[in-house]
């Protein structure tokens, strides 16, 4: 690769080795994301688009860069990744659910939907193999039920048979004057002695008994057995369809490709597939488990065993299977998708991945990282964001981008093998090298304060610490309800269920595009057109660009591969209309006041004081590198849990209680620090910080932690 220059890239040049794992690191901002995504990946992507001739709707930008020699096609595992098709769910991304679908459509048991009785077809070598199991010398005699009514015994005499049994009592045709309208009426097909050379003339039975009872074979010996060779209830006539792996493959709440009635019922293990699909991957991996292993279902089940117990060693065993796609956590999703292309077995292809292992523990990381090299060893290269000490130590060429963040980074501090990183002085080498170091942020005591049964300290930065399912986010939770009515302002950056929508990004969600819209309204130019800071909204008609309604992107669906967003035609990302885009505000215009990253607009906007507070708010914890425009449905959670805390220190009167769970998620142990700096400096200012976080950095600069015992046995 040669001269990237996307983003704050300085002319990067760099030669990266193919069939391998690198790693690229740094603090936010630094550039390894632009390098990764807005230049490999987009490049990547831009050509598979090409080959597949999409026409008219728009175009990918082209990457700012001189030359990429080499580039294999390429697949991002990107926590920003959007367009899931608003069917998919966990079992449909991981793959699960059509792995359960064979599972039932092949081994399943049938029941009848109507009286709930088991449906189970035989095969006529089947009954003839059960049947000869009999003791030898047992007197067998094939029936066939038939519908009584006019004629019906002279037809059957006229096919041959002699003998019929009228309601239990066998009787020669001739002996039987009439059949009593409704009795039951079987023809006797054939009377046989179990002998082991008998297997030809009981498979003729068995042959003729199906033809004449429609597909139901009664064998008598001194009890009764009904075999049927298709799915049918003899009890109440209730025909099934044929069991098959495609009656399986539903999508839920949709009608027509809804689940019918009879593949509900079907069980596996006692458990019909509904059942199990409204559980977690854990209890599915309970579920396999229990079941016996049978000669048909072996290899199934042990590939279906194998790809759930990856799930679990990655940490996801609490997941829902029914979980939408778009509800589930970039983090989660990308360790799905992950171990699904792991399954797959794709060889020649570029991956590059985000953060796969942010906010992990060791044996998590270790896990993430073990597919990982399986990707490698399948003959892919991997190109991974990350700075878990895991992952790096797992590499086998490291890039370091640097040395600060916005115009502060964008060079190469370090590209080698992950051993030279710890002889570096850089964030990452030191980190690396155990040599970070961090102190206590803030005042160090302060009065105890009980809530929710734990001693807390005011006043100070108090963590909730303790390794993942430790229960951290439920002690949280039970803090904040009582902290309530206790508290004056209480601050939870807790991710609600807010819409993350297209149209909302930190300029929005913090107020500052409302304070520049006002800026922007009172310009001479604005006035001489006649706008109003209305003009300047993206969510309403007016000033937007109403092709890409703001978005500057659009939509093209690609079903069933994911959807892709191209730069709007019309408005060519601009989001505005053209006259709209003439207004300037200290020379920007109002694309390129949203095109700017916090850090910059810290600088540029200087001189507003509403404005200055609420982006030193973003710079402090730590999203000084995130562009005013960014969509918010691309931000990662924790992205967008720093800015909904930033939203909330940005107001005017400081919080008394501030909390926040698992704060420094996908954050580089610089960046915490920094951003513990900040929750500091909230508790100097009187407020009590309570966050929840098993990050050692976190947990190093509190002043009082609250420690929670390992559930694991
Ligand atoms: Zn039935
Ligand atoms: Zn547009």
């Amino acid at each position: 690769m040669r001269g990237a220059r996307d983003n704050n890239l300085r002319d990067v040049d760099l030669d990266l080795p193919l069939g391998a794992l690198t790693v690229l690191c740094g603090p936010s901002g630094s550039g390894k994301s632009s390098l990764a995504y807005d230049t490999l990946h987009r490049e990547g992507q831009r050509r598979y688009l090409e080959a597949l001739m999409i026409a008219g709707t728009g175009s990918l930008r082209r990457p700012d860069v001189e030359a990429i020699d080499h580039l294999p096609p390429t697949i991002a595992l990107d926590q920003r990744v959007r367009g899931f098709a608003s069917h998919e769910s966990v079992a449909s991304v991981s793959e699960l659910g059509v792995g359960l679908a064979v599972l039932y459509g092949r081994t399943g048991l049938q029941r009848c939907p109507r009286c709930g009785r088991p449906v189970v077809p035989k095969s006529h070598d089947t009954i003839v193999a059960e049947l000869l199991a009999m003791p030898v010398g047992t007197r067998l005699t094939l029936e066939a039920p038939v519908t009584s009514g006019p004629g019906v015994l002279e037809e059957i005499q006229r096919a041959g048979f002699s003998r019929v049994r009228v309601d239990g009592r066998m009787a020669r045709i001739e002996e039987i004057g009439a059949v009593p309208e409704g009795a039951p009426l079987r023809v006797v097909v054939d009377r046989i002695k179990i002998e082991p050379d008998r297997r030809g003339r009981i498979h003729d039975g068995v042959r003729l008994a199906s033809r004449a009872g429609r597909g139901v074979v009664i064998a008598v010996t001194e009890a009764e057995t009904v075999f049927v060779d298709r799915p049918l209830c003899v009890h109440d006539g209730m025909e099934l369809p044929a069991l098959e792996p495609g009656r399986f493959r539903f999508r839920a709440g949709e009608p027509g490709l809804g689940l019918d009635e009879a593949a509900a019922a079907v069980e596996v293990g006692g458990e019909r597939v509904l059942d199990v699909l409204g559980g977690t991957i854990g209890a599915l991996d309970g579920f396999l488990a229990g079941l016996p292993a049978s000669e048909v279902a072996k290899d199934l089940l042990d590939d279906l065993r194998r790809r759930v117990g990856i799930l679990v060693s990655l940490g996801l065993a609490g997941l829902p299977l029914e979980r939408p796609a778009e509800h589930v956590s970039r983090g989660e999703l990308l360790r799905l998708r992950l171990a699904r292309q792991v399954s797959s077995r794709v060889s020649g292809v570029l991956f590059v991945l985000d953060e796969p292992a942010a906010g992990l523990d060791d044996e998590a990381a270790g896990a993430v990282l073990g597919l990982v090299r399986d990707l490698v060893e399948q003959g892919n290269t991997v190109v991974a964001v990350d700075h878990h000490p895991v992952v790096l130590a797992g590499a086998d060429h490291v890039v370091e981008f640097g040395p600060g963040a916005g115009p502060h980074g964008g060079t190469v501090v370090y590209a080698g093998p992950v051993a030279g990183l710890a002889e570096q002085d850089t964030a990452t080498g030191r980190l690396f090298a155990g040599r970070l170091e961090g102190g206590v942020e803030g005042p160090t005591s302060g009065e105890a304060l009980d809530l929710a049964g734990r001693r807390l300290v005011r006043g100070v930065v108090n963590v909730v610490s303790g390794p993942s399912g430790s229960g951290k986010t439920v002690l949280l939770k039970s803090i904040v309800d009582a902290a309530s009515g206790r508290f004056e302002r209480l601050v939870d950056a807790e991710v609600g269920s807010s819409a993350k929508h297209k149209r909302s990004s930190p300029a929005t969600f913090t107020g500052v595009w409302s304070l520049l819209r006002d800026l922007l309204a009172q310009t001479r130019e604005a006035r001489i057109q006649g706008f109003d800071a209305g003009t300047f909204s993206l969510n309403t008609k007016g000033g937007r660009c109403e092709t890409c309604q703001g978005a500057g992107e659009v939509r093209v669906v690609l079903d069933p591969l994911p959807d892709v967003w191209l730069t709007c035609d019309v408005c060519h990302g601009r989001r505005f209309q053209t006259d709209v885009l003439q207004v300037r505000w200290k020379g920007l215009a109002p694309d390129e006041l949203l095109a700017l990253d916090i850090e910059e607009a810290h600088r540029v906007l200087a001189g507003n004081p509403k404005l200055e507070r609420i982006l030193r708010a973003l710079r402090d914890v730590g999203l000084g590198y995130v562009q005013l425009g960014r969509p918010a449905d691309t931000l990662s959670g924790g992205e967008f849990r720093r800015l909904r805390l930033a939203r909330e220190l940005a107001r005017s009167t400081g919080p008394d209680l501030v909390v926040a769970d698992d704060p420094s998620l996908g954050l580089h142990p610089v960046d915490t620090l920094a951003l513990m700096k900040a929750f500091g400096r909230l508790a100097e200012a009187g407020a009590t910080v309570v966050l929840a976080s098993g990050d050692p950095w976190v947990v190093g600069a509190a002043a009082h932690a609250v420690r929670l015992a390992d559930p694991r046995p």
